[in-house]
């Protein structure tokens, strides 16, 4: 292995590095579904490219090591991912889940898993005696994101996990939004990590993917064994775009929340908007939380325009910043929660948890600061009603 302390070299060294057999120094694409063998009953370390793949396994090698985890897994999305990790419980089960977690995991729990057994009860994790207080002798999970989509709510997640650890729950944290450069859940106790690598960890909007990390072997064995068998895996030339995405984590990070950063502080100067979500805010709500687990605030933004703004005409007149689903990606992009991301929700609740009408939510990518500006600038002054 080579030699180095930090994650910035970790992300371009870490995992397996490079081919051993021709000095490749990226690892090749395995594009084979399967493996000579030498003899029978000799246990070959490949046999079929649905239980393991050489590319597969080093983007696998590289998450584990990048989350500090004990083993790392790839699938197909993100929702492929988390639905691994739920099938680690049964019938009769109960989960605690972050109050507004992302639409696609309140969907899968709520149509999909409901109706085999499995209790997802929303709670707000930001509040550690609400957590307490909804662990019943079924909770068998504590499953958190922080800070959350789209309302940016910190959830401090050391003592959160220690919470669960006292309960014997399962602690699990969808990091997307900070990336392990940003933040890693494991090393605050979290048992296993989950990924929509599609977002940052791939960065540049061309590949949909999901990671997992778990922090113990019995957990690995439990996970890959749901991998094989379901086989929801993520390609070998996927994988090898989303290690390529990966060598450039930190460069990236580090532009996109400096952007962040100004944007944020920008729009909460701004007449016209009344309210920015952003944990990279002094005043902002978990904010001393945000800083001692997290390097920063991150790079997702979300706003309100005030009621002398129309949201329709806003988005139709942003240029540079395009409308689209996702996030994480080195282009900006802006989202209606109410109408796209959360719109599985339902109306009460979405007005209960605040992803109202007028909620614009923002993925600051690494494009010139002054144009960005502009762009929100302008469509904020055409948007006047
Ligand atoms: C996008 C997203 C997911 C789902 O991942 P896919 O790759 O789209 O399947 C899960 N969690 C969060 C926080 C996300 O942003």
């Amino acid at each position: 292995m080579a030699n180095y302390n930090d994650i910035e070299s970790a992300l371009i060294h870490g995992g397996i590095y490079g081919d051993k057999t021709t000095g490749a120094v990226n690892v090749p694409i395995y594009q084979t579904s399967t493996y000579e063998q030498t003899g029978i009953m000799e246990n070959p370390v490949w046999e079929y490219s649905r239980t393991g793949n050489p590319t597969r396994r080093a983007l696998e090698d590289l998450i584990a090591e990048l989350e500090k985890g004990v083993r790392g897994f790839a699938f197909a999305s993100g929702m492929a991912a988390i639905d691994a990790v739920v099938h680690l419980f049964k019938s009769g089960d109960e989960i605690l889940v972050s109050s507004n977690v992302y639409g696609g995991t309140y969907r899968i729990l709520d149509k999909v898993y409901k109706q085999l057994g499995i209790k997802a009860v929303a709670v707000d994790t930001s509040n550690l005696s609400d957590i307490e207080k909804a662990i019943t002798d079924k909770t068998v999970a504590l499953y958190i994101e922080s800070p959350t989509n789209p309302l940016l709510t910190v959830t401090d997640l050391k003592a959160a996990a220690k919470i669960a650890k006292k309960h014997n729950l399962l602690t699990v944290v969808d990091n997307t939004f900070m990336t392990p450069y940003l933040q890693r859940p494991i090393e605050l106790g979290a048992d296993i990590v989950v990924h929509s690598a599609t977002k940052y960890l791939g960065g540049h909007s061309d590949l949909v993917a999901g990671l997992a990390v778990v922090n113990s072997k019995e957990l690995a064995s439990k996970l890959a064994f749901y991998q094989n068998s379901v086989g929801a895996v993520l390609a070998p030339f996927d994988s090898f775009l989303l290690i390529r995405g990966i060598k450039t984590l930190a460069v990236r990070l580090d532009r996109h929340t400096q952007n962040a950063h100004k944007l944020a502080h920008f729009l909460r100067n701004h007449d016209a908007v009344s309210k920015v979500y952003y944990p990279g805010f002094e005043d902002a709500q978990g904010y001393e939380i945000n800083k001692a687990q997290a390097k920063n605030g991150g790079a997702m933004i979300s706003f309100v325009l005030d009621e002398k703004h129309d949201v329709k005409k806003f988005f139709k007149s942003l240029n540079l910043i395009a409308l689209a689903e996702s996030l994480g990606g080195v282009e900006s992009l802006v989202c209606h929660p109410a109408t796209m991301t959360h719109a599985a929700i339902p109306y009460d609740i979405r007005q209960e948890l605040g992803i109202t009408d007028s909620l614009v939510r923002l993925s600051v990518g690494i494009e010139s600061f002054d144009d960005l500006k502009n762009d929100l600038q302008k469509a904020i002054k055409e948007s006047e009603i």
